[in-house]
């Protein structure tokens, strides 16, 4: 048992026992985990603002590899994030990404993972109207790439042609992105997808920490109604297929399923 001091945010948060809570926190060095904060419940002093949903900071664990729940010893926030909580859009987007988060990441140290979901909750907080669902979208194809399940989508991902840039593609999460006429025949299913739907998400998935371009020009995209609920649903589907799990997303579905 060791003392692991990492940064970390915290993506759930439930009662437990009397006067205790569990949070589940995405960390720099341990990936995603589930701690107990004892006695939180009954007074807020010991971890203040860190039980809120989002919250970033400092986090002190006791802590044991493997373990299921760790002990939260202390927790000193940096950024409390209240806009999420102020935005029901936000909250709904922000939520879709904790979940992703916690289906799709496990224990495993995930350094440029953990910047760009600190990154991406930024962006969800200071948003402008109309761009909120886009800086979700974008921060979670970022997530897809950081866990190594990025998609092909400039050649075929079943025998690697090459697909033409400005002519629409079939999209297909089984195959793992885009195929080629001939691999079409072979995959049924899938999606076409536009041109233009297909750059934008090659730059998302670009678009992380270590991206060339601005941040901003990745991020504050306006998106008309009808290309937000293709790109929601296209990410789901190929997100639900990497995890794998048969569970259903369900603060991703209610952000997909609500309009603003
Ligand atoms: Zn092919």
């Amino acid at each position: 048992m060791t003392v692991l001091v990492t940064d970390a945010i915290v993506l759930h948060v439930a009662d437990y026992l009397e006067s205790s809570r569990i949070l589940r926190l995405a960390t720099r060095d341990a990936g995603v985990v589930s701690v107990v904060a004892r006695g939180a419940r009954n007074s807020r002093k010991r971890f203040g603002s860190a039980l809120d949903l989002f919250a970033e900071g400092q986090a002190q664990l006791q802590y044991k590899p493997g373990k299921d729940l760790q002990s939260l010893h202390g927790f000193e926030v940096t950024r409390s994030r209240p806009e999420i909580a102020a935005d029901l859009e936000r909250f709904y987007a922000a939520s879709a990404v904790s979940e992703v988060v916690l289906r799709l990441v496990h224990d495993e140290a995930a350094p440029s993972l953990f910047g760009n979901l600190s990154a991406g909750f930024a962006r969800l907080s200071a948003a402008p109207a109309g761009t909120i669902g886009a800086a979700a979208l974008a921060t979670l194809w970022q997530l897809v790439a950081d866990v190594g399940y990025r998609p092909t989508l400039d050649s075929c991902a079943a025998c690697h042609a090459e697909v033409p840039e400005d002519e629409p593609a079939r999209f297909n999460a089984f195959a793992g992105g885009v195929l080629c006429a001939n691999c079409q025949r072979r995959h049924p299913g899938g999606r076409t997808l536009p041109p233009e739907a297909r750059r934008r998400i090659a730059r998302w998935l670009d678009g992380g920490e270590s991206a060339s371009e601005p941040a901003q020009e990745q991020t504050q995209v306006q998106l008309d109604d009808a290309s937000l609920r293709a790109h929601q649903r296209l990410a789901r589907e190929f997100l639900t297929h990497q995890i794998a799990d048969n569970r259903p997303l369900k603060a991703y579905v209610t952000w997909e399923s609500t309009h603003w």
